[in-house]
C-alpha cells in the first residue's frame, strides 16, 4: 500500500509525508486551501502554484510551502509526487503519487464543470483513487453554472426594483468569487462584501482571476443606501448583528444542498440557488470511472452509497474515514438527508 489511514492523516510511507493531514505533521503536501484540508501547525507544505497567495491567506506568514506547478514532478524521498488541477476552487489539486509501478491519486475536492475562477478538473489513470463524496447521492445532480447565475440576476433586479437589498450568502474561498466572476458584466447595482470574502476577493484578483469589483460593507458610512446593492457574505453572517445596516433585505443562499428543500427551510432564507463547487452524483461515478482504479477510496459525506455502487458494479471499494467532513458545505450535512424532497 502506497498510503496507509494514520490518526494524523494519510501518509505515504515510502516518500515519508502526508496528504491533506488533520494534525501537524513534519511534511504535508495540501490539495487546497479550504480549512479541512490545509490545516495550519505543519513543519512544510508543498501546494500548487496556482493557489500561492489563498494558501498563504490560509496557513499565515510564517508557514514553508513549497510550490510547484501543475504536472511538474517533485521527489520526495525517491516518490514522484505531482499536483494536478481538480477544478475546485483556485489553486485546488489532485494529488497523483508514484512508486515502484504503482499509481495513486487523492482527488481532494473536485468538480468536473469548468469555471473560470480555476483550472478546469484533469482525469488522471491510477491503480487506487482516493475519492471525495460530498454529494454521492442520486438525487444531487447540477444545472450548468449559467442556470443558478440567471437566476441570482433575476432575483437581484426584482429586489432592486423594490428597494430591498439582496443578501447572498456563499461560502467565502470559491463559492463567493466564483460568483463574482459570473456577475463581472452586471449593471443592475454595486456589489458589497463582508470582509471575510473581500480579502479572499483581494487573493483571487492578485492571481490573475478576472472577478466583479466589490466594495467593503463595512467601510461605508452607517447611512448609506444599499437599497439596489448585491451583498456578499459568509453563511456564518447569517441572522447576525452585521446585517441590520442594509435596512430592507432578501437573503439567498448559493450551495449545492440548496437541492433538498428541506435545507433552504431550516436556513430560513428567502431564496436558494443550487451552486456547487462538488461534483453531482453522476459527474463523480463518471470521474471515478474515467482514472481506471481498480480500488478505490471514498472520503466525505455520503461515503455508505457511493462504495455500495461500486461494489455492486464491480469496483473494489471502501469508505474511509477522514478528518475533511468539517468543510464549508458540509456544515450542512445534517441538514439534508436522504429522501427528502428535490426542488425543481
Ligand atoms: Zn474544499
Ligand atoms: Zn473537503
Amino acid at each position: 500500500m502506497l498510503l496507509t489511514v494514520t490518526d494524523r492523516g494519510l501518509y505515504c510511507e515510502a516518500g515519508d509525508f502526508y496528504v491533506d493531514p488533520w494534525l501537524p505533521v513534519p511534511r504535508a503536501v495540501i490539495t487546497h486551501a479550504h480549512g479541512d484540508h490545509a490545516r495550519w501547525g505543519c513543519d512544510t507544505y508543498l501546494g500548487a502554484r496556482d493557489g500561492e497567495r489563498v494558501l498563504r491567506t490560509r496557513l499565515g506568514v510564517g508557514a514553508t510551502i513549497r510550490f510547484a506547478s501543475y504536472g511538474e514532478p517533485v521527489n520526495l524521498n525517491g516518490v514522484r509526487v505531482s499536483l494536478h488541477p481538480a477544478g475546485h476552487i483556485l489553486g485546488s489539486a489532485q494529488v497523483r503519487i508514484e512508486h515502484a509501478g504503482e499509481v495513486w491519486v487523492v482527488s481532494g475536492d473536485y468538480k468536473t464543470e469548468p469555471d473560470s475562477t480555476c483550472a478546469p478538473f484533469e482525469p488522471l489513470r491510477c491503480h487506487t483513487f482516493v475519492t471525495e463524496s460530498t454529494f454521492g447521492l442520486p438525487i444531487y445532480r447540477w444545472s450548468p453554472e449559467a442556470v443558478a447565475l440567471d437566476e441570482i440576476r433575476g432575483w437581484w433586479r426584482t429586489n432592486a426594483a423594490l428597494s430591498r437589498a439582496s443578501v447572498l450568502f456563499a461560502y467565502s474561498l470559491g463559492k463567493a468569487q466564483r460568483i463574482l466572476a459570473g456577475l463581472r458584466d452586471e449593471d443592475i447595482g454595486p456589489i458589497y462584501t463582508h470582509g471575510a470574502i473581500e480579502r479572499l476577493n483581494r487573493d483571487y484578483r492578485d492571481s490573475g482571476v478576472a472577478i466583479a469589483d466589490t466594495i467593503y460593507a463595512s467601510a461605508l458610512p452607517r447611512r448609506h443606501d444599499f437599497s439596489n446593492g448585491l451583498i456578499l457574505a459568509p453563511p456564518s453572517a447569517g441572522g447576525s448583528l452585521w446585517l441590520r445596516r442594509f435596512g430592507a433585505i432578501s437573503t439567498g443562499f448559493a450551495s449545492g444542498w440548496m437541492r433538498v428543500r428541506g435545507a433552504r427551510r431550516r436556513r430560513t432564507i428567502d431564496r436558494g440557488f443550487v451552486l456547487s463547487d462538488h461534483a453531482d452524483w453522476p459527474s463523480l461515478l463518471d470521474a471515478i470511472a474515467a482514472t481506471g482504479a481498480e480500488r478505490v477510496w471514498v472520503t466525505h459525506g455520503y461515503r455508505g452509497p457511493v462504495v455500495k455502487w461500486l461494489v455492486e458494479h464491480g469496483v473494489e471499494a471502501e469508505s474511509v474515514v477522514s478528518g475533511w467532513e468539517g468543510e464549508g458545505e458540509t456544515e450542512l450535512l445534517d441538514l439534508a438527508v436522504a429522501g427528502e424532497e428535490i426542488v425543481e
